[in-house]
């Protein structure tokens, strides 16, 4: 063999199935060689990972970065240091931006904003709105966007929903290009009724604005769109599965063939709406968190496997703009960052027994990969594929100090959350980005990531 690149050793090796010693050769940025503990190739540099768990990269298909537009709250920069701090080999950027990614223009404008700034790999979704149809087929064709996203209810302005013909179109749009639709599922009506009722009640605290986003207005949009899929036979995305029934009713459409995967979110899996009343604005998003007992369910779900990926939906606004919510919760925006803790509250759940690492591995790399067209290149410890990984230390605990994020967004509704089990290191095709807290990339290392069908 060759002198490799680079040796990781003294790790365990964690994939979606198994976990065992061993040592990693790498070459040219690819994984050269997967060797037993004790073997050591010749290397240009050795990692000693001291006793550590080597998870293959872990992947972020859901994140807000708000660059082009709204880069006070977060950038294209800070947002992949972040990445690369909580773990995150590769991220797939989501299209509400300013502008929005729905022509083939603004889509040149985000590329040319994240130019040369990447720590960690990327790819880019594109988004579908009532009124860019006629385009969606080509933009999805013609760029490597991984995936074409879909809200079901009002969310901003400049990226309007899809009512049920629109998304019946797009879906069918989908369908025809083997394309992947990524959907936010809530009812409007439910939600715009709910919000009438808590004006009305002349409530602005935060857990009103979590029932103004009932379980309900999940489920109805939630069949509706899984009876779409089906009728379309379009491959569907439901995003952030907030609720217990909602995880069962996308498994029982999957048994039944209906092409379909769920996604949730950390934050979901940490807070419940009773965290409302002293956090409010900074736990302010949607979908909402429901009471305990459906997030103890949801933690029973994903043992079993009906979580199919974790997205962090990191998206940040600044202090000032959610500080408005503390009076006045409706006045506050909807998000709140979250990469950078994000694989933590699993590697949390880990410790306390909810789950596995494995299962940790299949739902941060395997799945993700797999989903939006990454694989075979991510998503595995395999010889010849892109040498990502993700250190993690499981008995490192830790309180979150907002001010040592690496995003520019420098609150954290994790503010004071203690934490078992870390991201210590994160690797990119060969090379260290992220090391003990301090990022050890450089801006534009980062690269491109054309999706496959
Ligand atoms: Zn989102």
């Amino acid at each position: 063999m060759d002198t490799l690149d680079m040796l990781i050793v003294n790790g365990t090796i964690v994939t979606d199935k198994e976990s065992f010693p061993g040592t990693i050769g790498i070459k040219d940025g690819r994984i050269a060689a997967v060797c037993g503990p004790g073997v050591y190739p010749e290397a240009l540099e050795t990692v000693d990972v001291r006793g550590n768990y080597i998870l293959p990269g872990a992947i972020d298909p859901h994140v807000h970065f708000q660059d082009p537009g709204f880069t006070e709250r977060e950038d294209f920069k800070h947002g992949t240091m972040a990445a690369a701090a909580g773990g995150m080999t590769c991220v797939l950027s989501h299209p509400l931006d300013n502008p929005p990614t729905t022509t083939f223009e603004n889509l040149k404008v985000k590329e040319d904003a994240y130019e040369g700034k990447a720590f960690v790999d990327y790819g880019i979704h594109i988004g579908a709105t009532s009124d860019n149809l006629e385009v969606l087929g080509a933009l999805w064709n013609e760029t490597g966007a991984t995936s074409v996203k879909m809200f079901m209810c009002f969310s901003v302005k400049e990226f309007p929903f899809v009512e049920d013909e629109a998304m019946l179109k797009a879906l069918k749009i989908v369908a025809e290009n083997n394309a992947v639709a990524i959907i936010h599922a809530e009812n409007d009506g439910i939600l715009s009724m709910m919000t009438k009722e808590m004006h009305e009640a002349g409530r602005k605290d935060g857990v009103a604005y979590n029932l103004s986003h009932p379980a309900e207005a999940e489920i109805e949009a939630i069949k509706r769109a899984l009876y779409f899929l089906e009728i379309t036979g379009a491959t569907g995305v439901i995003l952030h599965v907030s609720t217990a029934q909602g995880l069962e009713l996308i498994h029982a459409a999957k048994e039944k063939g209906v092409k379909v995967y769920a996604e949730s979110a950390p934050h979901l899996f940490q807070f419940t709406v009773d965290d409302m009343v002293e956090k409010g604005p900074y736990l302010k998003f949607s979908p909402v968190m429901h009471d305990k007992e459906n997030q103890k369910k949801m933690w029973e779900l994903i043992q079993k496997g009906y979580v199919d990926y974790i997205g962090s939906d990191h998206s940040p606004y600044t202090k000032e703009e959610k500080q408005v919510g503390e009076d006045d919760i409706w006045k506050a925006p909807n998000g709140i960052p979250g990469i950078e803790t994000s694989l933590a509250v699993f590697l949390n759940g880990v410790n306390e027994g909810k789950l596995t690492l494995n299962q940790v591995a299949k739902m941060t790399s395997k799945n993700t990969a797999r989903i939006y067209g990454l694989s075979p290149d991510k998503g595995t410890i395999t010889p010849g594929t892109d040498a990502d990984f993700t250190i993690v230390d499981m008995n490192l605990k830790k309180s979150i100090k907002s001010e040592e994020l690496k995003s520019k967004c420098k609150w954290s509704p994790y503010e004071g959350v203690e934490l078992k089990g870390w991201p210590v290191m994160t690797i990119v095709r060969g090379k260290v980005v992220y090391d003990h807290g301090k990022i050890a990339g450089e801006a534009g290392y980062g690269k491109y990531v054309q999706r496959k069908k």
